[in-house]
């Protein structure tokens, strides 16, 4: 059997994180293809085509409140009165919309056509309507609640950019746009490949000592959050031959994950015939809790890997996981170390991580050495948050991670944080 590297690549979090982040910035999607707005969002793909303006935003100039269109210049003197001698309802033809000459105004709706003449906007609140005329009370500025033409944009103007992942703001520019469909680029296909003897799956009942699948399953939805799509594997015994079978077809997918077997016991597996595979380890631990026995690497096309017509990666390699097979460890190494990776490959900038602070609810007592990502609930009204953990019992524990929200982050060289404190806390 190949040697996995020597002595071990164990990294702190950070390393690890950029290292991932560095390789992440060379995949790249393959390929593209034409879907309806909707399909596209729901499917969270990525946009591989500009957006433009299509027309000037706003097309007219725009009433932004409901009230009266005014020569600004005729309120110099409080309160004025001016004859009323129109009502400009929103999607009012021009025939309806009069020039304003000195001393006029019209009544107006928002969303409508500011007139010819008019500068601003009065709202209603600071009028009396009197038969044909109106009194105002309170002064405007030119330009006051009118959004003139083109000020949100121009024609032709880029709105939307490459590399965006589709959300509903974007939904919003492209209907505004008349683009009922847009260019996207395919999902990236995920190998999932868990691993272990005791490990069956779900419709099949488990022997007393075994132990339902739940990572194929935890990282598939995670894939498909993260915009790819998940090809499971059948699940791997500790078995060189068949887990080399096995790697060998999670190879054919753009992006391999694999669970379980990357710890130190005599049938973990997985690095070892991954060697075999002329992989190249990145790291093959980090120093963070759960998930430290995490490992990264590549493997080239030439050593196992199919060819690819468009290469995913400018080197021509498949890039793999081993995450470790804890369901917690899994979901959480993923999060922190897949997930680059795998946006890189739907075609969008990968995300930083972004941590905000919460305050700590009581005490969490812990020891150093390890970054830790502990499963937490942020909880609270209104500004008034506080985090605190989810009272979890370790790495196996699948409901504490789904009573969770986010995790608190807690350095390795702290032992003991103190309830009132400000924590990082990482959103889930
Ligand atoms: P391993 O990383 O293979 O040493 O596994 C660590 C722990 O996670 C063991 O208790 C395994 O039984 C458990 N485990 C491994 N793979 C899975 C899986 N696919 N679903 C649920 N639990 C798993
Ligand atoms: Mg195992």
């Amino acid at each position: 059997m190949a040697a996995i590297p020597e002595p071990s690549l164990i990294l702190s979090f950070e390393e690890a994180r950029h290292l991932v982040e560095h390789h992440a910035a060379a995949l790249h999607p393959r390929g593209k293809e034409l879907v309806d707005l909707l399909e596209g969002t729901s499917a969270g793909q990525v946009l591989a085509e500009p957006v433009l303006a299509d027309r000037h935003f706003p097309p007219f100039p725009r009433a932004m409140r409901d009230g009266y269109a005014v020569r600004a210049a005729d309120l110099s003197q409080l309160p004025a009165t001016l004859d009323v001698i129109a009502e400009i309802k929103a999607g009012a033809s021009n025939k309806d919309i009069p020039v304003l000459q000195p001393g006029q105004a019209a009544t107006i709706m928002t969303g409508a056509t500011a007139p010819p003449g008019a500068d601003a906007v009065v709202m209603v609140e600071h009028t009396t309507h009197q038969g044909k005329r109106v009194q105002i009370t309170k002064g405007v500025a030119a330009g006051d609640n009118i959004a003139p033409v083109g000020s949100e944009a121009k024609r032709g103007e880029r709105l939307l950019s490459p590399g965006l992942r589709l959300d509903y703001p974007a939904i919003a520019v492209a209907a505004a746009t008349g683009r009922s469909r847009l260019l996207v680029y395919r999902k990236p296909q995920i190998g999932v490949l868990a691993t272990g003897d005791e490990i069956v799956d779900i419709d099949v009942p488990p022997g007393t000592n075994q132990i339902r699948n739940s990572n194929s399953y935890s990282l598939a939805a995670q894939v498909q959050a993260a915009g790819g799509e998940p090809i499971l594997l059948p699940i791997a015994p500790d078995e060189p031959s068949r887990l080399r079978e096995l790697i060998a077809d999670g190879l054919e997918a753009d992006l391999l994950l694999l669970a379980g077997g990357v710890s130190m016991g005599k049938y973990d597996l997985v690095e070892p015939i991954l060697a075999e595979f002329q992989a190249e380890f990145f790291f093959t631990g980090v120093l963070i809790q759960p998930g430290k026995p995490v490992v990264f690497g590549r493997i080239p096309c030439s050593a196992g890997a199919p060819a690819r017509e468009q290469p995913a990666s400018a080197s021509d390699h498949v890039y793999f996981f081993g995450l470790p097979g804890n369901p917690v460890s899994t979901m959480v190494t993923f999060e922190l170390f897949a997930r680059p990776a795998l946006e890189a490959l739907t075609g969008m900038t990968p995300r930083k991580l972004v941590f905000l602070n919460g305050r700590l609810k009581s005490e969490i007592k812990t020891k150093t050495g390890l970054k830790r990502f502990l499963p937490a609930i942020l909880a609270g009204e209104f500004e008034h948050a506080e985090v605190e953990l989810a009272g979890w019992h370790g790495s196996g524990d699948v409901a504490a991670m789904a009573r969770a929200n986010c995790y608190i982050v807690i350095p390795p060289d702290r032992e003991r944080v103190a309830a009132g404190e400000w924590v990082p806390v990482l959103m889930r």
